[in-house]
């Protein structure tokens, strides 16, 4: 069962509309052909995630016909190079019939690989020592746009190749004009054979697909073809691919699109799905009729016309803040948050978005060169960018280059899509994620502005934030309570899922809290911290079981207080609770505050 979605409704709808065309007529010119049902009508979309749409007759197999001259035409450049295919095959519009005569008088080059003339030597192109290698090369090809089996229907063959003989012509002339190597009846066996690969509408529109998506079938995720020989050929699909009607099609539908005489049409949408139509009454054009109808009402409906305006390059930055606005998860002492925070305006972190493109760059470069605080370190934040096209490092290049004239840096977070280009990363500092950048400018911060003791340096058990304000006997009780320990990096201070009943006092070195068992670095990294502050103090609340782990991420030394102690010193001296939960009080509201600056920050 199809899944019910508003778009299939629509193609169900469109397909009975247009069922009820009448007119135009079966192609007969090649016997087998006539005997087509006119009132077979099948329409499949298939989008670029993969997803398909069918209505109809969408699993009726036809032969191909004409719809395998591009995909012929990728096979021969992917064999023999753009230049050498463009010396026998040129690549202008004719205006002609598809199976008109008519060569460039001054080249003696078939004009498109669309028409006959082309489509007859680009067949004659594809590698092969012998036929059968040829024929064998054709079909794996097609198997790689369709994703499936495919097998030639041998009555339409037969009779193509009894009664082809405008196409031995072709073949003939094309060898007396020197654009033809080899055997015309064998490249004529070929070409015959390609035409009469049995396909449906399903596998038609999983091959436009692949077009649609820079060569990459969407359902088996192999590449079919080379991205830049993609983009040639659904040039020439535009400028050629609807014969003589081309012109027309090009100002009313637009998109780039493939149509032969069994009475398919497949339009592409880059970026977007692949189209299939198949219905064989043809107009005057060779263009199948409904065909032709579905491409205009789906382009009409949808605006798939590819030259509608479709920018909004501002969109690219979603957002940016200030280092003052948001703290990485290495938490820290009071005074050193307070450092940081008055140092916020150094970094300013933008997050990008979405796909790349020149457009976009351009508004993200200036976006960052024109920021009035001129922050000394800018973080592009790319976690949830999609694509960054590979012609515009040069652009992010130059955009470091510039920062580091002013005596700025450009720092790199999280572009890991599959669609940004190798080599990106490397055009600045750059960080898996862009917690990781903000540690590293905190800590650049605190490096040259706090004058506190360091995080390095270790720090008295007194200077804890939990115990300000216990003071004499009540202080020593506390002291007197702590047991003393050092663990290795690596080594686990608590397991989630174990009791909580202890609150550890860092003293030096640094311990991250994460989530689930792995230890992979940055793997689900919740919080980190570092001497002066206690960690597993909400044990003192609520005590039962840990909700995360505590790893050292260096060497840590540390002291331990269990809640058994911290209890039983309580019972006895009242103001020691009273202290200490008026401090973890003060200490989870500021946490609070910093994880809702945060929130603020990354929702707006
Ligand atoms: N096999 C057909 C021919 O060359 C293909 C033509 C077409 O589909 N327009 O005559």
């Amino acid at each position: 069962m199809p899944r019910d979605t508003p778009l299939l409704r629509y193609l169900q709808a469109l397909h009975a509309d247009l069922a009820a065309i009448d007119g135009g007529a079966v192609a007969d010119y090649i016997p087998a052909l006539a005997s087509a049902d006119p009132g077979t009508f099948g329409i499949s979309i298939v989008t670029v995630n993969g997803t398909k749409y069918s209505v109809g007759d969408s699993d009726h197999a036809f032969t191909i016909q004409s719809v395998s001259k591009p995909f012929v035409y990728g096979m021969a450049l992917t064999d023999r190079g753009v230049d050498d295919v463009r010396h026998r095959v040129g690549v202008e519009p004719t205006g002609d019939a598809f199976n008109s005569i008519r060569v460039d008088e001054e080249s003696n080059r078939p004009f498109n690989p669309l028409v006959n003339t082309g489509a007859i030597v680009t067949t004659g192109l594809v590698r092969g020592d012998t036929e059968a290698a040829q024929w064998q090369r054709i079909v794996d090809g097609f198997e790689s746009f369709t994703g499936r089996t495919l097998e030639v229907d041998e009555v339409v063959y037969a009779s193509e190749a009894a009664t082809g003989d405008r196409n031995r012509a072709i073949a003939y002339l094309m060898r007396n004009l020197g654009m033809l190597e080899g055997d015309p009846e064998t490249i004529l066996r070929l070409y015959f054979r390609q035409c009469s690969l049995l396909v449906t509408t399903d596998d038609l529109a999983v091959a436009a697909a692949t077009l649609a998506s820079g060569g990459r079938n969407p359902i088996t995720g192999r590449r079919a073809l080379d991205e830049r020989l993609n983009e040639h050929i659904l040039s020439v699909m535009q400028t050629c691919g609807m014969y003589d009607a081309a012109g027309a099609w090009a100002v009313d539908v637009g998109f780039p699109s493939k149509s032969g005489v069994s009475g398919a049409v497949v339009g592409v949408l880059p970026g977007q799905a692949g189209i299939a139509v198949y219905s064989p009454p043809l107009d005057g054009c060779g263009n199948s009729l409904r065909g032709i109808e579905v491409c205009r009402r789906l382009a009409g409906d949808f605006g798939l016309h590819p030259h509608r305006d479709r920018g909004h390059p501002a969109g690219v930055v979603r957002g940016a803040y200030r280092g003052g606005e948001a703290r990485s998860t290495q938490t820290r002492t009071a005074a050193e948050y307070a450092c940081i925070e008055a140092h916020g305006d150094d970094l300013t972190v933008v997050e990008v978005q979405g796909l790349v493109r020149f457009a976009e760059a351009e508004f993200l470069v200036g976006f960052v060169v024109d920021d009035p605080t001129r922050s000394r370190v800018v973080v592009l934040d790319g976690h949830r960018a999609l694509l960054v096209d590979d012609h515009l490092l040069p652009m992010f290049a130059e955009l470091a280059d510039l920062l580091t004239a002013a005596g700025r840096t450009l720092v790199l977070a999280g572009f890991d899509a599959p669609g940004i280009p190798s080599g990106f990363d490397r055009l600045a500092m750059s960080f898996a994620q862009v917690d990781d950048a903000i540690e590293w400018w905190e800590d650049a911060v605190l490096a040259t502005h706090f004058t506190g003791v360091g995080a390095d340096v270790a720090r008295p058990v007194t200077e804890q934030e939990l115990l300000h304000g216990l003071a004499g006997d009540d202080l020593d009780a506390v002291l007197g309570a702590l047991t003393y320990g050092a663990l290795e990096p690596g080594a686990h201070l608590a397991r989630e899922g174990k009791p909580a009943d202890a609150v550890f006092f860092l003293l030096a070195g640094q311990v991250s809290v994460r989530l689930g068992t792995s230890l992979a670095p940055g793997s689900a990294r919740v919080a980190a911290f570092g001497g002066g502050v206690a960690v597993g103090e909400l044990a003192l609340l609520e005590g039962g079981v840990r909700s995360a782990s505590l790893v050292a991420d260096t060497r840590v030394e540390f002291a331990t207080l269990t809640v058994e102690d911290f209890t039983r010193i309580s019972g006895e001296r009242p103001t020691v609770r009273a202290v200490v939960m008026g401090n973890l009080a003060r200490s989870l509201a500021l946490r609070l505050r910093r994880a809702n600056d945060r929130i603020r920050v990354l929702d707006r």
